[in-house]
Order: C-alpha cells, then sequence, then structure tokens
C-alpha cells in the first residue's frame, strides 16, 4: 500500500520533500467480526486547507483543521470503491467520497460524523465527486446561498475564481441574475472565466498589480459581495471598492497559509464606514444540506447550464507536487490526483 507522509511540520511554502513516501503491504480482506470497511482509493482531491493541516498545532486555525501527524500519511477528500467491509451499511462494489488518506488502500470505521458519502450518480465523470459534487461544490453552493445574501442584478466579485470553489460561484451568481467579475492569475484562467463559465469581467491580477484601478475599472458604481478566497492585498483593494451595506464572504486566504506573520489589512475602518458585512463560514457546517445541493446542481449539470474544468495528475507519486502547484496557482480549474482507474 504506497502511502504519502508528512515528514515534519511545514514552515513557509511546502516543498515535495516535505512529503514521503513509504510502502507497506496490507491485508486486503476485512478480518471476521470488524466493522471497519476497506476502500480502494481512486481520485484525491488536493486542497489548499491541507497546507494548514501541515504547520504545527495551532489554537487558531483548529478550529478549522487538525495538524496531521508527522511520520503518518495525510488525508483528504478523496473518492473510493469499497472491496470489503464488515460494515452493515457498506457492501462491497459501493462508491462513496469522504476522508480517506494518501495511499492507495484505506480502512475506516464508519461514525456518523466521519463525512462519507455514498455516490447515487454515476452518469457524471466519478473525479467530480472530489471537486464540483463534493466538498468544493458543497463550499460554493453553501457560501453563496447561505453568507452572501445576493440578490438579482447585484455586483459580485470572487477571487482565485478559476479554481475548484471560484468557477461555481460565479456561475451559481450568473445563475442569480447578478454581474460577476473574477479575478486570477494567468491569461488562460482569465479566458476560462470569460468564454466558459460566463463571467462578465475578468482580470489577471498578476499582471494589473494596482488592484484597486483594476476593481474600478470592473465595478464603477461598487461591488455588493466579494467572495473572499485570497486574503491580503486583494482584501484590502476590495473593502475600498464595496458599496454600502456590501457582504464579504470569507471562504479562504489562501495568500496567507505559508505566511510565518500574516499580512495587515489596512483598510478595515472602511466596514464602519461603509456598513460592510465580513462573515467566515466552514463547509462542513452544511454537509448536512449535501442532498439538496445535489438537487440544486445535478439539473444544471445535466443540460450544460453549469460548467466543471479540472486539472488531473495521473498517479499517487505525482500527488505532492500537484499539491504543492495550488500556492504557485499551477491548477487549471479543480486539482485532482487519479489514483486508479477501478
Ligand atoms: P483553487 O482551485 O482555487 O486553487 C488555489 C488557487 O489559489 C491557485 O490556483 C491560485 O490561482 C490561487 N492562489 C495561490 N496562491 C495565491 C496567492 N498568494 N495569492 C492569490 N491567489 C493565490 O483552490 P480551491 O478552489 O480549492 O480553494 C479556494 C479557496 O477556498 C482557498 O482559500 C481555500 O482554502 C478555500 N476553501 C475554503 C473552504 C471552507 O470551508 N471555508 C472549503 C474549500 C476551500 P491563481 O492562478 O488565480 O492565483
Amino acid at each position: 500500500n504506497k502511502r504519502v507522509i508528512l515528514r515534519d511540520y511545514v514552515t513557509g511554502f511546502p516543498k515535495e520533500s516535505d512529503l514521503i513516501f513509504n510502502d507497506t503491504t496490507i491485508d486486503l480482506k476485512i478480518p471476521a467480526g470488524s466493522t471497519t470497511v476497506l476502500l480502494k482509493n481512486l481520485y484525491l482531491s488536493c486542497d489548499p486547507y491541507m497546507r494548514i493541516r501541515m504547520g504545527k498545532p495551532d489554537p487558531s486555525t483548529a478550529a478549522l483543521a487538525q495538524a496531521y501527524n508527522p511520520g503518518e500519511p495525510i488525508y483528504a477528500f478523496g473518492v473510493s470503491k469499497v472491496i470489503d467491509s464488515g460494515h452493515p451499511d457498506y457492501t462491497i462494489g459501493e462508491l462513496i467520497w469522504g476522508v480517506v488518506g494518501w495511499e492507495e488502500y484505506t480502512t475506516f470505521t464508519p461514525t456518523p460524523n466521519s463525512h462519507h458519502f455514498k455516490i447515487q450518480h454515476t452518469d457524471i465523470p466519478l473525479s467530480y465527486y472530489t471537486g464540483l459534487l463534493g466538498m468544493p461544490g458543497m463550499t460554493a453552493y453553501a457560501g453563496f446561498y447561505e453568507i452572501c445574501s445576493a440578490k438579482k442584478g447585484e455586483t459580485v466579485f470572487v477571487s482565485a475564481a478559476s479554481g475548484a470553489v471560484g468557477q461555481l460561484v460565479g456561475q451559481l451568481a450568473k445563475i442569480m441574475g447578478c454581474y460577476v467579475v473574477g479575478s486570477a492569475g494567468s491569461n488562460e484562467k482569465v479566458d476560462l472565466l470569460k468564454k466558459k463559465f460566463g463571467f462578465d469581467e475578468a482580470f489577471n491580477y498578476k499582471e494589473e498589480p494596482d488592484l484597486d484601478a483594476a476593481l474600478k475599472r470592473c465595478f464603477p458604481e461598487g461591488i455588493d459581495i466579494y467572495f473572499e478566497n485570497v486574503g491580503g492585498n486583494m482584501l484590502d483593494a476590495v473593502l475600498l471598492n464595496m458599496k454600502i451595506h456590501g457582504r464579504v464572504a470569507v471562504c479562504g486566504m489562501i495568500s496567507q497559509y505559508n505566511l510565518e506573520n500574516q499580512e495587515g489589512v489596512h483598510n478595515l475602518p472602511t466596514v464602519l464606514y461603509k456598513r460592510i458585512r465580513i462573515q467566515g463560514f466552514v463547509v462542513s457546517d452544511y454537509f448536512h444540506k449535501y442532498s439538496e445541493f445535489l438537487d440544486f446542481v445535478l439539473p444544471y449539470l445535466r443540460e450544460g447550464k453549469i460548467a466543471y474544468v479540472e486539472d488531473v495528475v495521473e498517479g499517487l507519486e505525482n500527488g505532492p507536487s500537484a499539491l504543492i502547484g495550488l500556492f504557485h496557482g499551477k491548477n487549471v480549474g479543480k486539482q485532482l490526483i487519479l489514483v486508479a482507474r477501478d
């Protein structure tokens, strides 16, 4: 069983050498009397919050994610097939998505809080359950509908807009009838936003370092809703461009995850002057709405009214570089690893 192990707690940007491989032999049969389930992992998801887990245990981030243990496999969301089961709720051959180790096979004991979902709709590519139909899709749905209080005709800005979460947020905002702008870190991504996901406008923040000017050009009347994925300078520039009573849904702050000292936000008084509501949220608080989300999103997907772009690397051995690539903007769309085809 090939596995990806955290060598030691990470400081700064993660490097490939922070993750090492080991190979163990495992029994592909559940022992008699055990209530565990043995999974073969097909796809593994690369997600920015995994960097938070790679750092030293920290009370301020523990409310979002506990640190991984050095010397043990890292874990994340994945799509897996049940290959043996001692648990009455799981049968051989079933497909599930949920938290698994970064390894070829994972054993788990189902609990009511273990966040494993059975995959019922197999007409959709299975890999989508790491993205659009999995945790990131649920994040976009919960963040947009529960936190943003969006109304038709409002102006919406999404950062890291072409990524796993952002691409769906923009499309949900368009479905609601909003004017939607996204930022991304390459011209290829900007093209995707405008041509594939239907954003009204998009800009490359790396080529336009005057973020205030870029935002003023795209939002001459100001921003009603900011779906925050990056933090740092972008948040500062956005605050100055918010409308009175604007809302900021804080989904993520990827620009801060690798910094030892977090950057300050200078324009916070604007929150008072413009009566802005800033609210963070964490997707796991909304997993009880997963079937509602599927009922909502599947018809749009099947009718081709929602598009989704993935960036798939093949082989567990290429997982570490794919994960690290997230922090350099290498992924175009949802980053995931194909571990096994079936
Ligand atoms: P993405 O697919 O968007 O991948 C990460 C992207 O972030 C990169 O491709 C890059 O895009 C951008 N990025 C990386 N470093 C920086 C930086 N220093 N400054 C600006 N942008 C940067 O990831 P996800 O869609 O999976 O996640 C997006 C955000 O949502 C993250 O902050 C993540 O932590 C958060 N999240 C929060 C959840 C919650 O429950 N609250 C759940 C899931 C995700 P580009 O080329 O455009 O720079």
